[in-house]
């Protein structure tokens, strides 16, 4: 058996010049936990290319979703940007990744840090009831450049506001927080310094940050990563694993090659 399973491509949605996302069929036997991602890609030239990717769909859903960057000389992303309804892409089998509730010690608040397409597995996350159960409240955030590459995430949670069933569930926990840095836009500034200040906190109206009751889901570039990591572990938050629960989980957004 092929460690990759071929999916057809049912939907694709270009949001910006640089992002788009796209649906495709899911294999029955392809399981995953809601934050984690799995290696998918194109055959070129007869061989597997194959990258990380988170799954934005909820494991609940019937298709997959995926939220993707395009990288203009990207082996990848070059080739995916132009996938259409029909095509074949290839999806890995395993599904892995850090970024699920196991992994946090039980706790008050979620927040789910992210920018760019580190938005991709807290789509998949915001959608698990699940999520709900276990924190009060659950609190989004994308930090992007401009206010355009906002669009996928503002899609997302107004179509799950207005889901018949599930809106009414999370309309009271859930809190969307979107930020720009590069345009005028109602919330601006990096995430890490909207954090550090607690300007995000006062913002939306809830307490400051404290361990003892906020878990943590950080997914983004490098530099972000390797800021909120130095900001939290200075405040006592241990970071969690498979092994052991803690206060805070990392995953990349991407890797600079
Ligand atoms: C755990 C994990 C999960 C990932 N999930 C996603 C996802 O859900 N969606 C997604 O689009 N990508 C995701 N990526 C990145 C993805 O694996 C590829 O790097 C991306 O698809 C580009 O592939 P490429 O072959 O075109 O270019 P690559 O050669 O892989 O990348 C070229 C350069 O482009 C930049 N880059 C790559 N990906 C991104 C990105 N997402 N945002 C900004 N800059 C980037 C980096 O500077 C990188 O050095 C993930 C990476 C990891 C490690």
């Amino acid at each position: 058996m092929s460690a990759f399973q071929k999916e057809t491509v049912l939907s694709v949605k270009h949001w910006t010049e640089s992002l788009f996302s796209f649906t495709a069929t899911r294999d029955p036997g392809f399981r995953f936990q809601n934050g984690q991602f799995a290696m998918i890609g194109l055959e070129v030239e007869g061989k597997p290319l194959m990258r990380a990717y988170s799954m934005a769909s909820a494991n609940h859903e019937e298709a997959l979703e995926f939220f993707s960057i395009k990288v203009p000389d990207g082996p990848l992303t070059s080739r995916l940007q132009k996938i259409r309804e029909g095509d074949i892409i290839l999806v890995g089998r395993k599904a892995t990744g850090t970024l699920v509730t196991g992994n946090l010690l039980p706790g008050k608040r979620l927040l789910l840090l992210s920018t760019g397409t580190g938005l991709a597995p807290f789509a998949s996350l915001i959608k698990d009831p699940d999520v709900y159960e276990n924190f009060e409240a659950i609190v989004l955030a994308h930090g992007c450049r401009q206010v355009s590459e906002l669009a996928y995430g503002e899609h997302l949670v107004e179509n799950l506001l207005s889901h018949e069933f599930f809106g009414p569930l999370i309309k009271d926990k859930l809190v969307y927080y979107p930020t720009v840095t590069r345009e005028p836009f109602r919330n601006r500034g990096r995430i890490t310094d909207l954090i550090e200040q607690g300007q995000l906190f006062a913002d939306i109206g809830q307490p400051p940050l404290d361990r003892d009751t906020d878990r943590i889901m950080l997914c983004g570039s490098p530099a972000m990563l390797e800021e909120l990591h130095a900001m939290f572990t200075a405040r006592g938050f241990a970071e969690g694993n498979h092994s052991q629960p803690g206060h805070f989980v990392i995953e990349k957004a991407f890797v600079e090659r």
